[in-house]
């Protein structure tokens, strides 16, 4: 089954992500992560890429689904694929339409209000990718799953946060209505304990 996660920045896409993986058999493909390791290895993609994701704007479009589009032809999608961050905006949408198809689009609902705080409290573990957030830590800095050290993304701060919640209205919230029409979107309500909302998301893909 070839799966979108869709919702805000903070909503909990990439946390979800990591159980429906495991749970569904299906490669977790975030743009975000590859953006951040091609960023970290200092790659032509990760210097233009950097310009961006520093300021909370999306990477340009012919660039992000070019890397989706070779993604996908992996192996390990032939089964399918759970992307999460991709698309983020109507072109993006029509482009994915051409290379693939979409079987589900799971829309994570989370209040904007609640997400400045969710993002600027973030802590990633830098080996497997893993989120948590510094109010259910106590004071711990390793990664529960991995014992990976725990550190805080660049544009989780206020003001990138802001434009990232700022592009998100603009230009990815309008998929919404693009995969209701196509009858593929499911929302969950995701507010809650992260444990709670996997049990709906579960609920809905069985
Ligand atoms: P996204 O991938 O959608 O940007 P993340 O999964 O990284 O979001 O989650 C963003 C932040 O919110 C992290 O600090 C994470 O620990 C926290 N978080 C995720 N799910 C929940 C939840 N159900 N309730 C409260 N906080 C959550
Ligand atoms: P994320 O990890 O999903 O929060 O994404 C982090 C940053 O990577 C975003 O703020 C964008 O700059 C960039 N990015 C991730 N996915 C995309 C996408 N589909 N299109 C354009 N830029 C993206």
């Amino acid at each position: 089954m070839n799966i979108i996660l869709l919702g805000a920045p903070g909503a909990g896409k990439g946390t979800q992500a990591t159980r429906i993986s495991e749970k569904f058999g299906l490669p977790h493909i975030s743009t975000g992560d590859i953006f951040r390791d091609n960023i970290k290895r200092g790659t032509e993609i990760g210097l233009l890429a950097k310009s961006y994701t520093d300021k909370g704007q999306l990477v340009p479009d012919e660039v992000t689904c070019k890397i989706v589009e070779e993604r996908l032809k992996a192996p390990d999608c032939k089964d399918g694929y759970l992307l999460d961050g991709f698309p983020r905006n109507l072109f993006q949408a029509q482009e994915l339409d051409k290379f693939s198809k979409v079987d589900a689009v799971l829309n994570i609902d989370v209040d904007l209000s609640l997400l400045m705080a969710r993002l600027c409290g973030r802590r990633v573990c830098k080996n497997c990718g893993e989120s948590y957030h510094v109010d259910f830590l106590g004071g711990k800095a390793d990664c529960e799953r991995c014992g990976g050290e725990l550190y805080q993304r660049k544009d989780d701060n206020e003001e990138t946060v802001g434009n990232r919640l700022r592009v998100y209205n603009e230009q990815t919230a309008p998929l919404i209505e693009y995969y209701t029409k196509k009858g593929v979107l499911r929302s969950v309500n995701g507010v809650g304990d992260i444990e709670e909302v996997f049990a709906r998301i579960c609920e809905v893909l069985r």
